[in-house]
């Protein structure tokens, strides 16, 4: 399987970080070496010493396909769950600076921490869910779909151009404003809607 991302994908995170707004959606990948499932603890690693979190819906492909189709492209997820798409900020402003890519600062070991999926059914209308981040109990991040600059088909239609998308493949849709730093110690909760899926602790 493979993870996919998009960057850039909420006008207000877009400011908060002086970003261009792009006319395509900003495209990276996360080896599947970075998913941390099932609440397990993150450690902070050494070699950064800023990590943000970032909370995003992540759909889940259920069928193979390439070149799809913007309107045929609901029928190739059918789950979604809520993740964390950790970035090493200083990492990624280095690789920025240099014109570098971001392999390291988004791919690195545990940095998607994702929750159970849960059937797209569930959920009344997908272009209007809410979904957010607690930190120490507090909100941090708060997003609804019906704000993403690309939304779930035009990017599994996008993606589908130059990645034969394959059953289990996950995709990050982006993060909304409120990204800051992790420490060590703090517990990080993941919602959509009110429901809790997702419980990271940072040791
Ligand atoms: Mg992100």
């Amino acid at each position: 399987m493979k993870i996919l991302a998009i960057g850039r994908n909420y006008a207000d995170h877009i400011k908060e970080l002086n970003n261009e707004r792009p006319d395509q959606p900003v495209i990276f990948t996360k080896p599947d070496t970075a998913l941390l499932k099932k609440n397990a603890n993150f450690y902070y690693p050494d070699y950064t010493s800023d990590i943000h979190h970032e909370v995003e819906l992540v759909i889940r492909i259920c069928k193979v396909g390439k070149n799809i189709d913007e309107r045929f492209a609901h029928k190739y997820y059918d789950h979604i769950g809520i993740g964390l798409d950790f970035t090493a900020r200083d990492l990624q402003q280095h690789a920025k600076e240099k014109g570098l890519p971001w392999a390291i600062a988004k791919g690195f070991d545990g940095s998607a921490p994702i929750s159970e999926f849960v059937p797209i059914s569930k959920y009344n209308d997908l272009d209007d869910l809410n979904f957010s981040l607690k930190v120490d109990g507090e909100v941090k991040q708060k997003g609804n779909t019906s704000l993403m600059l690309f939304g779930f088909n035009y990017m599994v239609a996008y993606l589908s151009k130059f990645f034969t998308l394959k059953k289990g493949d996950l995709i990050f849709t982006g993060t909304p404003k409120g990204v800051g730093p992790i420490t060590i110690g703090q517990k990080l909760e993941g919602y959509i809607e009110d429901e809790k899926l997702l419980e990271v602790l940072i040791k």
